[in-house]
């Protein structure tokens, strides 16, 4: 049953007192009588015309009375009792028993002053009873009353309470109905899934009542945006675009576009609701900055039903949230399928840390002059299954995202702890451990102070622990960072800057971070001899880092060649394949010196 609310939104509250503009909107809606005797639906009709109503289905024969319903989804429906073929309580009990039709108020028509007809009418889901012959003033009235009601009921099951937007019962039908249309005349539509990227994040913290002043101000933003449609001269289509928007989800937002011209216009109207999101917000005498990722599917580029247009949008939203947001991007088959891989890695990898999946492996970490073990560096595996073992590149960036790479970097930081541990019960000399650190472990104040906890526990000195970062944890937050490294450093931790060469922040940070060691990124190895700027870029990075008192690493390193020509050089330690590949620990026992 379509709501009759779309059309009549604005004034449909639950007062006591129906006002003349109420009644007004209410008569848009459509009345179905069903009655044998044609005169008394052409009275009843005609009654209801003085008052403003429009819109009426006469049907004297019930036997097409259900169809009809089908067809035409009435707002409200008169039934005689009394009639030939299918009576009046036949199709009652047809009405209630059919899920669409359940809730559609039905006023019954009856001359019968008999109490067990209305008892069984009653019983069987009559809204109301009017008595034929038929009074003018009741029949108007029960007939308002009535579709206030329904309109009131309407509203509580079409709309979301906090921002009025319809919701998602409406979305479905009116895309249902909108691709019907669209199959029909080939005309063309899109559905647009918009999410706001900082939203959990600031509920989190700002509280759930400034999360609600967010989405109320948004949508005030994004409704004028889409009811200025028409005056959106740029755009190429010369139909009237037509926009409605939906809430049901907090912090997503789904924009349904009809008579749309071509892909170029959604497209535009794409970057006009990211450019509006994007204006500075007041919540709580915070200034708030927030950007938004919209995943389009637009019919016929998209041939599906809507179910599937709308997972379409959401996983190429989810792509675009998960390269960082603020942009837009139309949904292809290829992010569909990523997109799934995606959400069945997430939620094995929260299972991987109960079921004991994640391993650590060690890679051994070489003096460039003495060619002995000083360290090794920690590096996570998953081992999804028997013959599956997942690197990290797949796993971690799904962990950042998800924050599960706090725990997993403390359970890795205890692994390690506790492998050096049987490394040396087992009669080997101390080596130093390298462990990687995600940006997102900086984040958290009490990242600091959980490590010092967990090598303490297992009477590790904090100087043996290296932990690796990269540029990266540069991006943004750069001060807060940047203490946390200090208090890390302050409990006698070491830290190396990862991948060196490879980030795009400026040089001028070096000085500012409390760094121990640099390593260099391997892919300036890899191309030592065919590419002399290579060399030039490895030469200037071990000056520099000398210069700051650093100690160099080179990363992978493969062949004897390139070993040789770091001995000629003053790079302190290399790491690669040419010694080892990361190995798991037992192996790793067997390359470990004595202690002496
Ligand atoms: P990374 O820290 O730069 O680690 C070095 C990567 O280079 C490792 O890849 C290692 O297996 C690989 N490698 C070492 N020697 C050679 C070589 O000679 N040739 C080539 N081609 N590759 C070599 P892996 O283990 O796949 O790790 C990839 C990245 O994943 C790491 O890069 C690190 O950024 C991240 N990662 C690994 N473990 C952790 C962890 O526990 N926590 C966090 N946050 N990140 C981790
Ligand atoms: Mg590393
Ligand atoms: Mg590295």
């Amino acid at each position: 049953m379509p709501p009759m609310t779309a059309e009549m939104r604005p004034d449909l509250q639950p007062t006591a007192t129906v006002n003349q503009e109420h009644t007004a909107q209410l008569s848009r809606a459509t009345i179905m009588i069903v009655d044998d005797e044609s005169t008394t639906m052409e009275i009843v009709k005609a009654y209801l015309e003085e008052t403003g109503y429009r819109n009426f289905v006469l049907i004297e024969d019930s036997d097409q009375a259900m169809a009809q319903l089908e067809q035409r989804r009435p707002d409200l429906m008169l039934l005689d009792l009394i009639m030939p073929r299918v009576s009046g309580f036949d199709l009652l009990a047809q009405i209630r028993n059919t899920p669409k039709l359940e809730h559609l108020p039905v006023i019954i028509l009856t001359s019968s002053s008999d109490n067990q007809d209305k008892l069984k009418a009653l019983e069987l889901g009559a809204t109301d009873f009017l008595a034929k012959p038929v009074d003018p003033s009741e029949l108007r009235l029960r007939v308002r009353n009535t579709l206030a009601a329904k309109a009131y009921l309407d509203r509580l099951s079409y709309y979301d309470p906090l921002t009025q937007l319809p919701n998602r019962h409406l979305l479905m039908e009116q895309l249902n109905a909108g691709l019907a249309v669209a199959k029909r005349t080939g005309e063309k539509l899109a559905v647009l899934s918009i999410e706001l990227d900082q939203f959990d994040k600031l509920r989190d913290t700002m509280g759930l009542m400034a999360g609600d002043e967010i989405l109320r101000q948004i949508t005030q933003r994004l409704t004028h945006l889409i009811q200025g449609f028409d005056m959106m001269g740029q755009l190429e289509t010369d139909h009237s675009l037509q926009g409605t928007l939906f809430h049901f989800d907090a912090g997503i937002f789904t924009l349904l576009l009809q008579h749309i011209a071509n892909e170029r216009d959604v497209a535009q109207v794409s970057e006009g609701l990211l450019e509006t999101v994007r204006h500075v917000l007041c919540v709580d005498d915070s200034e708030l900055y927030l950007t938004a990722s919209i995943g389009i599917a637009s019919y016929p580029t998209e041939d599906c039903d809507s179910h599937g247009m709308l997972q379409l949008a959401s996983s190429a939203k989810d792509h675009v949230r998960n390269k960082g947001g603020d942009s837009y991007q139309f949904s292809s088959r290829r992010i569909h399928i990523l997109h799934k891989k995606r959400l069945m890695i997430e939620a094995r990898l929260r299972r991987a840390l109960e079921r004991k999946e994640l391993r650590v492996y060690y890679q051994p970490k070489l003096g460039v002059r003495s060619n002995r073990i000083e360290g090794v560096e920690a590096l996570i595996r998953w081992q999804a299954n028997a013959d599956t073992l997942v690197p990290p590149d797949v796993f971690i960036p799904i962990a950042e995202e998800t924050g599960l790479i706090v725990p997993i970097g403390q359970w890795v930081l205890q692994q390690a702890c506790q492998q050096m541990q049987a490394w040396q019960q087992a009669g080997k000399a101390a080596i130093k451990m390298a462990v990687n650190l995600s940006p997102v472990q900086f984040q958290s104040e009490s990242m600091p102070a959980v490590f010092q906890k967990i090598v303490q526990q297992r009477g590790i000195s904090p100087r043996s622990i290296t932990f690796e970062v990269t540029e990266s944890l540069l991006l943004n937050d750069i001060d807060a960072k940047i203490k946390v490294m200090h208090r890390l450093r302050e409990m006698g931790f070491r830290i190396a800057i990862d991948d060196f060469g490879t980030g795009y922040s400026s040089l001028s940070y070096l000085k500012q971070l409390p760094l121990d060691e640099l390593k260099i990124d391997r892919s300036f190895f890899s191309d030592l001899f065919s590419d002399t700027k290579s060399r030039a870029l490895i030469s200037a990075m071990i000056y520099l880092a000398r210069s700051l008192n650093l100690t160099t690493v080179a990363e992978g390193v493969e062949l004897e060649e390139q070993l040789d020509y770091l001995r000629n050089g003053a790079c302190d330690q290399y790491q690669g394949y040419l010694f080892s590949p990361p190995l798991p620990p037992d192996r790793l026992l067997d390359l470990l010196e004595p202690a002496d």
